[in-house]
């Protein structure tokens, strides 16, 4: 680990760095020392000139995302050590288990490792970096993967052409270690799934509704379930194994529909329980009252930013509303907001607001999050984005 300069922070500023909040905005920069490049390693110091701790830099509004707290110099093992910490707190929560081998392994500062994510399908590698400091570090990062997995590694696919700020980083998404072979399949709470990493969305599978699509599934026994936004089928293949009365799947995505038409088939099912439709989520709740008693609301980040927070909370609102009005007597309503700049109590203040409109009786049944495999540090509430919500619709 090359340090590549250091920075010394306004008087006042050290105390969010002293409570281990991982960002330094660049407003908070008394003066800089060295030549500080994009994603270079930098020691960070209060007025005084004490030591607090080490991080990338990166010229823009959040300018260090420490790695490390403490006067300490990042170690030739510190991403060993990392990778080895994460894996720690996987298997303090049963991860992976007989039943399912596919799980988040680093989430961001969540793991204290700001800007980066890797995914683990059954022995094959997804690593996507959102700071130029984790493309930068990339190698060595692998080189700690390879150490830390040893012989059960098949491959490590790179996948940071759409993550990383500005041109000048982009890259093909590749292999960097191994052969890969797409699709793969994991298993998931015994429920099996095609992920492809290369052609799909994110890392290929959205690991974080893995314990609400296992709730899901104790409410589908004789249920007429609704699956919209389904992506590759995920809620809808645990409600199929759970003896639901029938499942339709609703995405935009023709690709997407393809694929849960295909993870349907590998959990040997067929077109006539299940149906899908490659179709806008509003257009299709429009003329389906009392058609469904379970519906699943799971729409992509409504907002990405702050500015964008207004009509992404008018967004679920209209669909709650739409799906709250159709819903047959004694319904039962999964809905989540996975957008990060709409909090917990906007989100319940949006879905009471679409409850008054619908004129329902509803109770709230349970508040749903993210799994431990996307775990939140206690400094940095911002880690929490996933937030859900059972209704019960009387
Ligand atoms: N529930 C899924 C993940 C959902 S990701 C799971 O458990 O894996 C969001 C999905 O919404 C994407 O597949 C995207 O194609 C789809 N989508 C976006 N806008 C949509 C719309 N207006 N109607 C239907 N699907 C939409």
């Amino acid at each position: 680990m090359t340090i590549a300069g250091k920075i010394f922070l306004k008087k006042g500023k050290e105390i969010s760095i002293e409570r281990k909040h991982p960002w330094i905005f660049s407003g908070a920069i008394q003066k800089t020392e060295g030549a500080l490049t994009d994603g270079c390693w930098v020691e960070v110091a209060d007025y005084k000139n004490t030591t607090l701790g080490f991080g990338h830099y990166q010229n823009g509004s959040i300018a260090v995302r420490m790695l490390s707290f403490g006067k300490e110099y990042p170690s030739a093992d510190f991403w060993k050590e990392k990778l080895t910490k994460a894996l720690t707190l996987r298997r303090a929560v049963n991860l992976p288990s007989p039943a399912t081998n596919a799980f988040r392994l680093i989430h961001g500062e969540g793991d204290g490792t700001p800007g980066l994510i890797i995914d683990y399908y059954d022995g094959a590698i997804v690593m996507q970096a959102h700071s130029v400091g984790m493309h930068n570090d990339q190698t060595e990062l692998s080189t700690a993967i390879q150490e830390v997995f040893g012989m059960d590694l098949k491959c490590i696919y790179y996948k940071s052409q759409s993550t990383l700020p500005g041109k000048e980083h982009s890259r093909q998404d590749e292999y960097i270690f191994g052969l890969g072979g797409v699709p793969h399949v994991i298993n998931e709470y015994g429920n099996k799934f095609y992920v492809d990493w290369e052609d799909g969305q994110k890392t290929g599978f959205f690991l974080d509704q893995r314990e609400n699509r296992k709730l899901l599934g104790e409410f589908s026994p004789g249920r007429r379930v609704l699956n919209t936004f389904c992506y590759t089928g995920g809620f809808s293949i645990y409600a199929m194994n759970s003896n639901a009365q029938l499942v339709h799947s609703v995405d935009a995505s023709e690709k997407a529909i393809a694929t849960t038409r295909k993870n349907i088939e590998l959990n040997g099912f067929d077109d006539k329980t299940h149906s899908c439709f490659a179709e806008d989520t509003f257009a299709f709740l429009k003329d389906k009252h009392g058609q469904y008693d379970l519906i699943i609301l799971d729409p992509p980040a409504f907002a990405k930013h702050r500015d964008a927070r207004h009509q992404a909370v008018r967004g679920y609102q209209r669909l709650n509303t739409e799906a709250m009005r159709v819903i047959g007597p004694g319904g039962i309503l999964f809905t989540f907001s996975c957008s990060q700049v709409v909090d917990r109590q906007l989100f319940y203040d949006t879905i009471v607001s679409s409850a008054i409109q619908a004129g329902r009786q509803i109770k709230v049944l349970q508040h749903l999050s993210q799994p431990a495999d996307h775990p939140v540090s206690i400094f940095h509430p911002e880690g929490e984005y996933l937030k859900g919500l059972v209704l019960y619709i009387e």
